[in-house]
């Protein structure tokens, strides 16, 4: 039996750019549930020298791209143009 936690490190590590709402909806949590383990993950696996990828979120409208982020959550609004309309984070783990 895995951790939640694992689940996540082997989804992320076996397919590439997942967002948080598959993630969440694979292993059956909220996605502030795995927001918070995303968190914690990114510090369990720098001890086997990966990290975790991050796409940014992009601007559907007007094409503002989401980068520099520390927070792991989705944006909701868009900055420049107040767009809701916008393109998930997708995550993938990699050797770093
Ligand atoms: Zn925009």
């Amino acid at each position: 039996m895995k951790t939640r936690r694992e689940k996540i490190i082997k989804l992320l590590s076996e397919h590439e750019d997942m967002t948080l709402q598959e993630l969440a909806d694979l292993i059956n949590v909220p996605v502030k549930t795995v927001v918070q383990d995303i968190d914690s993950v990114r510090k369990t696996i720098k001890y086997d020298n990966k990290r975790i990828e991050v796409r940014p979120a992009v601007c559907l409208n007007c094409n503002f791209v989401f980068s520099g982020r520390s927070r792991v959550s989705d944006p909701h609004k868009c900055p420049e143009c107040h767009s809701e309309w916008i393109a998930p984070q997708k995550f993938r783990i990699s050797p770093s």
